[in-house]
């Protein structure tokens, strides 16, 4: 299934981009602070960032990977235990999965997309 993923693929193609995650890992769409609540470009980042499973870290380059046997009851699990891991309330994990593959259905794999506050748009397609 196709899934949303850390990459540093276009990184720089901003003045503000980083990436701290692992290359390839699962990625979500993680709650914005005060800080940067209204402006994408504020000072924290997270307005602009997708926020890794894994590594806890943060990118503000993802990319639409196609994982084969990755199944819809994985990426629930991935998502609950990272939530876990962080503290957070881990009920939320089938809605956000429900919602992360929404937001991909439409996309192809090799998509690079960012993040503008609540809205995901298409940078760049890698083929
Ligand atoms: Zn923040």
């Amino acid at each position: 299934m196709k899934l949303l993923t850390a990459t540093n693929s276009t990184q720089g193609f901003r003045d503000n981009d980083f990436d701290w995650c692992v290359e390839g890992e699962l990625v979500h769409i993680g709650v914005v602070c005060a800080r940067d609540t209204g402006d994408p470009d504020g000072g924290c980042g997270c307005g602009r960032s997708f926020a890794g499973l894994n590594s806890h870290r943060a990118t503000t380059t993802a990319m639409v990977r196609d994982v084969p046997g990755f199944t819809g009851a994985d990426y629930v699990l991935a998502l609950r235990s990272s939530l876990e891991q962080q503290g957070c309330d881990p009920s939320h994990a089938e809605h956000e999965a429900a919602l992360l593959r929404c937001l991909v259905r439409d996309w192809p794999v090799g998509a690079i997309v960012e993040r503008r506050l609540d809205e995901i748009v298409v940078r760049q397609v890698v083929r």
